[in-house]
């Protein structure tokens, strides 16, 4: 398709967590599917200009995109259902839209005139739209928050005139809403639909589309009912049934016809939809049944929001060994030194994930040296890294007080600290950043270079290249001065930046599975190509799982 692109706006109601990124993400799916372009943006009604510095109790995992943009999580869906690289331009905020109007009215930019939600702020956001959108056929642009709420009322003003801007046949206002089924009544009801509907249209968007989250089909007349009442046509009453597996939610919107009605309203043209490749997922993730028992040594426990990447790509490489994964979350803090071999005994592989604060590190370090002396694959992602290094330099390099500078400033061997100076690849330049330094501009954010310079190691291994990129978020390093004890001990450094300043990756020399990266995989993880480290540790932990079998 050539010309302009096409926009299709998603907004929810009646209640959140309706699964509002995964829709948006599973329309990009089969859009794609048609060969069409796509890209996805999130407009998220919050104050905060970005959600790095927000608890991932409350708001889930942040997202970190190549660029080094902390995003909202619904991105992480964005990149793994449609082939897309997001960046800052894909996320937005109200703080972000506000901080920038707020600069221009500081520099003079508005020549003296009153600054207004509308137009100013409303302008900003369409801006941001159009910005983003200049390679796609099409554009979808998840709303975030319920309609209802005070904050996202700029940003549904933005999009109702964003029609008028740039065409009614090149927009398409889809609305996620939800249809209960109340047991007493033995029925669906339709009512709190009409409701948020009714309150869509008093700000002046009508929906086309009604996407209708249920745990049953809708039947025609249900259907009739919804189309009737809520102005729209009964075809573009959708049913978002649920489903058992996420991956599955393209191919049920396919069945619905939800991507003929879209290329119907926006008048686009293209052959008929190429499945092929969810078809297959979905296959081989019914197949995927052999157990395998992973434990996450982590802060955020029960919390799948929080580590959503994380499960996600533990997920892919389970499927792509034809394992089902078994998550047992572990709060870390309440691991001691008499349990941990108690609690840890039923994994097979055990994770220790990226997380910030102090809070559970000595119960992380207990678990990297279970791990460790008991031959079990252990996977340290971040601070699961750096774990496993202050592990290795307590109990095998004799360095008994060895920590992290993060969590002992007057440590007398900081293993793990603030590197004061180091050559940036992204930037190319020398940057410099010490204690004092400003809470998150210190952080090293986004896709850094990586060089895998032993053919014989496990990195090497998995990846099969020597030279990789990966996302980072932290502040911490390895300390270069402990490299030679180290190694002499047994530490391998598979992975260093391209000049050798920054240890990226390492391994234990007589250990199954031991890897530490000091970046993110998680975030480059996806359903049809698993992350090379993921894989590879599943398939040590499916191995482990195997031979205790054997043995017992
Ligand atoms: N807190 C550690 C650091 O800042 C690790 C961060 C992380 O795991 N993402 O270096």
């Amino acid at each position: 398709m050539t010309g302009k692109p096409k926009y299709i706006f998603v907004t929810g109601g009646v209640l959140s967590s309706l699964g509002k990124g995964l829709a948006s993400a599973s329309i990009g799916a089969l859009l794609e599917c048609r060969g069409l372009s796509v890209t996805l943006l999130k407009l998220d009604p919050y104050i905060n200009v970005d959600p790095g510095t927000m608890n991932p109790f409350q708001h889930g995992e942040v997202f970190v995109t190549d660029d080094g943009t902390e995003t909202d999580l619904d991105l992480g869906h964005y990149e793994r259902f449609v082939n897309v690289r997001l960046t800052a331009e894909n996320n937005f905020t109200s703080g972000k839209i506000y901080y920038s109007v707020i600069q221009k009215e500081r520099r003079g930019d508005y020549l003296g005139g009153t600054v207004q939600v509308i137009p100013h702020i409303t302008d900003e956001i369409k801006q941001s739209i159009l910005q983003a959108s200049r390679t796609a056929d099409v554009v979808i642009v998840e709303i975030g928050g319920t309609i209802g709420d005070i904050e996202s009322l700029p940003f549904l003003e933005a999009i109702r005139q964003f029609r008028f801007d740039v065409g009614k046949e090149n927009v398409l206002y889809i609305h996620l809403t939800f249809v209960p089924y109340i047991p007493t009544a033995g029925e669906v009801k339709t009512k709190p639909t009409q409701h948020s509907v009714k309150e869509l249209r008093s700000i002046g968007i009508q929906p086309d589309i009604l996407l209708c989250r249920t745990a049953r089909f809708l039947s025609r007349e249900i259907k009739a009912k919804i189309a009737l009442f809520c102005n729209v046509s009964q075809d573009a009453v959708i049913t978002a049934k649920d489903v058992d597996c996420i991956y599955e939610v393209p191919l049920v919107y396919n069945q619905e016809k939800l991507d003929d009605k879209i290329l119907e309203i926006l008048n686009i043209w293209t052959g008929a939809p190429r499945l092929e490749q969810w078809q297959e997922l979905l296959e081989r993730i019914n197949q995927a049944t052999e157990p395998v028992r992973i434990a996450v040594v982590g802060k955020y426990t029960d919390l799948t929001e929080s580590y959503k990447s994380l499960n996600e790509a533990l997920f892919h490489a389970g499927v792509h060994n034809g394992a089902r994964v078994e998550l047992i979350f572990i709060d870390s803090s309440t691991l001691t030194a008499d349990d941990v071999a108690a609690v840890l005994e039923p994994a097979d592989g055990i994770l220790v994930p990226g997380g910030f604060g102090s809070r559970g590190v000595e119960g992380k370090i207990l678990a990297a040296q279970y791990a460790r002396e008991n031959q079990v694959p252990y996977f340290g992602i971040c601070l699961g890294m750096q774990v496993a290094v202050v592990e290795f330099a307590r109990n095998v390099a004799g360095l008994c007080h060895a920590h992290s500078s993060e969590f002992d400033e007057n440590t007398e061997s900081p293993v793990i600290y603030l590197m004061r100076e180091w050559f940036d690849e992204k930037t190319q330049s020398l940057q410099k950043r010490d204690v004092n330094s400003e809470k998150g501009a210190t952080m090293r954010l986004g896709a850094y270079p990586c060089r895998l310079p032993i053919p014989d190691s496990v990195a090497f291994g998995a990846y099969q290249t020597d030279m990789i990129s990966e996302r980072h978020r932290h502040r911490y390093e390895f300390n270069n001065e402990f490299m030679k004890v180290f190694e002499e001990k047994g530490l391998v450094f598979s992975g260093l930046s391209p000049r050798g300043d920054l240890v990226e990756i390492i391994e234990l020399r007589d250990h199954p599975w031991f890897l530490g990266c000091q970046f993110h995989p998680e975030f480059k993880s996806r359903p049809m190509t698993s992350h090379p480290l993921f894989r590879d540790f599943i398939r040590a932990s499916l191995e482990n799982r195997r031979k205790l079998r054997e043995t017992a």
